[in-house]
């Protein structure tokens, strides 16, 4: 799926039909997007989804189920996906969408065939968010250049004044951390940032969705809630918890991956290699990072950085993690 192009080819996949029309804004009756804004994907949802598959298409010869988080699978879910991967119904097609091929459960993927889509270029990405968001070109391609291909992130970056914030701060996390105090208190800090994102996503949304679902379920004046109706109150609450520790989770990946990339701009310079630089409005911290210390360094401050991703997969607590990362990175 791509976005609209002018004058591009009309046929199949060109962009401007009903077909890819419907497709592009989410209404096609027969492609059926499943997003997930929790840790992961449980075999209830996964039931449901399989079920669904076993529909005939509404209108054409096909459906297709787009699977973004496949990585999220529990491993029980995966179990009653892998049926429905073996035997799909005749006119389904599934695409598990994750960020790498060991991402997803070996047993899904060694029933799947592999695509490996490409990273779109920075210039790619800019145009997307002046063409679809109509973001100003200097704000786009800054945002893009500092997201390094990744379209929801940049859009973001360009439009979220917080996001911005966050991101400041965790760039000059690298010249925070000299001694064992200033690595405490940063992690701290990382992960009470966190922590307040979570915190702000749920007050948005947890107030509006239990309101809604006390309506739904016929509250009476004052709040009182009819006989039979806990269950459903109490499994809302423990959605909610749930996506507030992935809001937490995604929002720390979120500092991780610009610390990587601070690294590797860092690395980029002690080697002088000609590769653009994706974080330029730092360049000054970058250049005083890259003088003092040496790639081999850089290399293993890029690793703890991925050790702690690694952890926080793993479900060690965070600001464990996060702090044995800001300690291995000291001077
Ligand atoms: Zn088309």
């Amino acid at each position: 799926m791509r976005e609209p192009r002018p004058g591009a080819r009309r046929g199949p996949g060109c962009g401007f039909c009903d077909g890819c029309h419907t497709t592009l804004v989410g209404t096609h009756a027969d492609v059926e997007i499943v997003r997930t804004d929790l840790l992961s994907i449980g075999v209830k949802e996964t039931r449901d989804l399989v079920r669904r598959a076993q529909l005939s298409p509404a209108g054409g010869r096909w459906q297709v189920i787009v699977l973004e988080d496949a990585d999220r699978l529990t491993e029980g879910a995966g179990n009653v996906l892998l049926k429905a991967v073996e035997e799909p119904a005749p006119r389904t097609v599934w695409l598990l969408c994750a960020p790498s091929l060991e991402d997803v459960l070996p047993t899904i993927r060694s029933r799947c065939r592999h695509l490996t889509l490409r990273t779109p270029a920075v210039e790619a990405v800019a145009d997307v968010l002046v063409r679809r968001d109509g973001i100003e070109p200097e704000v786009a391609q800054a945002a893009a250049r500092a997201t390094q291909g990744h379209i929801d992130r940049a859009r973001r970056l360009a439009t979220d004044e917080r996001a911005r914030a966050r991101r400041s701060v965790v760039l000059k996390l690298p010249l925070r951390v000299d001694d064992i105090g200033g690595c405490l208190k940063a992690a701290q800090e990382l992960v009470d940032a966190a922590a307040e994102d979570a915190k702000q996503v749920a007050e948005e949304i947890d107030v509006k969705e239990t309101e809604e679902l006390k309506a739904a379920l016929g509250a009476a004046q004052g709040g009182r809630m009819p006989r039979g109706t806990a269950g459903a109150m109490k499994e809302l609450e423990e959605r909610q918890k749930r996506r507030r520790t992935r809001t937490q989770r995604d929002s720390l990946d979120l500092a991780l991956t610009d610390l990587t990339g601070f690294y590797r701009d860092v690395l980029a310079l002690q080697l002088r290699s000609r590769s653009a630089l994706a974080n330029t409005d730092v360049r000054d911290s970058l250049e005083r990072i890259a003088r003092d210390t040496t790639p081999e360094r850089t290399l293993r401050r890029i690793e703890a950085v991925l050790a702690c991703r690694k952890a926080l997969d793993r479900n060690v607590a965070p600001l464990l993690a996060v702090e044995a990362m800001t300690m291995a990175l000291r001077g």
